[in-house]
């Protein structure tokens, strides 16, 4: 087994301090502070955070996990790790349940014979049970009530990987649904036009998170605060974030992460054309035309996003002016505590070794280490 030592300026519980740190194999053996490289430690002069873990991606050059191949599923991987993403939970869209199942299938396969790239760390099965008023770009064709046993069938397909299922609570069902599945699945609100009443309703029979915090919901309303007050107002619920300059205003994006300390996350929702070059792709049964940064249905509604997790940190600091220690923990240590992952958003001892330089100042990705290994950029 390979064992190697860093030092520099890393994230280590909250803060940012010198430390070296002991890669044997695949995990972290030991995180010491001290001022100085010793035992051969190879100075690093960036700042070293934890890998980042995210919790709603589509997908990435060129592929989507609705692709349901193995070559799509690596395509993804890849990508996203070459930009910092260590883990990922794979998310599909709203079709027929043959087509989500392929997809999970797809995606259970390739967790159970290893990986390239990023680790699959969960599926997040974004609809179909999603209202249509609000579906953005989900085909609204396939949007249906919650089916109790579809679901059961996709959990069965997932094996042991953890699910979170976006549904809107105020379909007849989901209240029912939550109640029957929260051991199972992680539930979290969006594509909805619920009311505060009923987004915490839902809250209460056991949702725990909202799905890209704002976007394809009613919004928060100072005498009707809708889905976004009732994550506000309760206590544990978490939220994601698209902190891409498009879908929220930064300002928005510091005021969420001021008012959710340690259960705001950021997410890519990244599509297809996230790292390709502009124009038009296809996203599901939809045509989506990408211009300035931005992926656009024809009639403007955004389709996911163009981000990088290394670019979401990024943006939420020097957009949104949140200290670097905050935006990191929204990009590793919360999103992993949300699917309950032990080994990763830290670098503690016991960690897997999954690692990303920035540079210091612009912030720039410079290094991934993934499992104790460099990747090429
Ligand atoms: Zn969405």
């Amino acid at each position: 087994v390979k064992t190697r030592r860093l030092h520099g300026l890393a994230l280590v519980d909250g803060a940012l301090q010198r430390a070296t740190l002991t890669i044997r194999g695949r995990r972290l053996e030991e995180v010491a502070r001290c001022e100085r490289p010793s035992g051969g430690a190879e100075p690093i002069s960036g700042l070293i955070l934890p890998g980042f873990v995210d919790l709603h991606v589509h997908g990435g050059a060129g592929a989507d996990f609705m692709d349901a191949s193995p070559e799509a599923v690596r395509a993804v991987t890849t990508f996203h790790a070459r930009h910092g993403t260590v883990a990922l939970a794979a998310t599909t869209l709203s079709a027929p349940s043959s087509e989500v199942d392929a997809a999970i299938r797809a995606v259970a396969t390739a967790h159970r014979n290893g990986r390239a790239g990023a680790r699959l760390v969960g599926i997040h099965l974004e609809g179909p049970y999603l209202n249509p008023s609000r579906c953005g770009a989900h085909d609204p064709s396939a949007l249906r009530p919650p089916d109790a046993e579809e679901l059961a069938s996709w959990l069965g397909e997932a094996g042991d990987l953890p699910v979170m299922m976006t549904l809107a609570p105020e379909l007849p069902g989901a209240l029912d649904l939550i109640s029957a599945f929260r051991r199972q699945a992680i539930f979290a609100l969006g594509h909805s036009e619920a009311s505060f009443e009923q987004a915490s309703e839902a809250l209460a029979h056991g949702a725990r998170h909202a799905t890209h915090l704002f976007n394809a919901m009613a919004p928060l309303h100072h005498r009707c605060p809708g889905l976004p007050g009732a994550v506000f107002a309760s206590s544990s619920a978490t939220a994601e974030l698209i902190a891409d300059g498009v879908h929220l205003h930064p300002a928005v994006v510091a005021l969420a992460a001021r008012a959710l300390p340690g259960r705001a996350v950021l997410v890519t929702d990244a599509m297809r054309a996230c790292g390709m070059p502009e124009g038009v792709f296809s996203l599901h049964r939809h045509r989506v035309t990408v211009f300035e940064g931005a992926a656009r249905l024809a009639d403007g509604t955004l389709a996911g996003s163009m981000l990088t997790m290394a670019r979401a940190l990024r943006n939420a600091v020097q957009q949104a002016g949140l200290p670097l220690e905050q935006a990191a923990e929204m990009a590793s240590g919360t999103p992993a505590r949300i699917l309950g992952l032990t080994r990763s958003g830290r670098i503690a001892p016991g960690c897997d070794a999954d690692l990303v330089v920035l540079r210091e100042g612009s912030l720039e990705l410079e290094r991934v280490i993934l499992s104790g290994e460099e990747l090429d950029l």
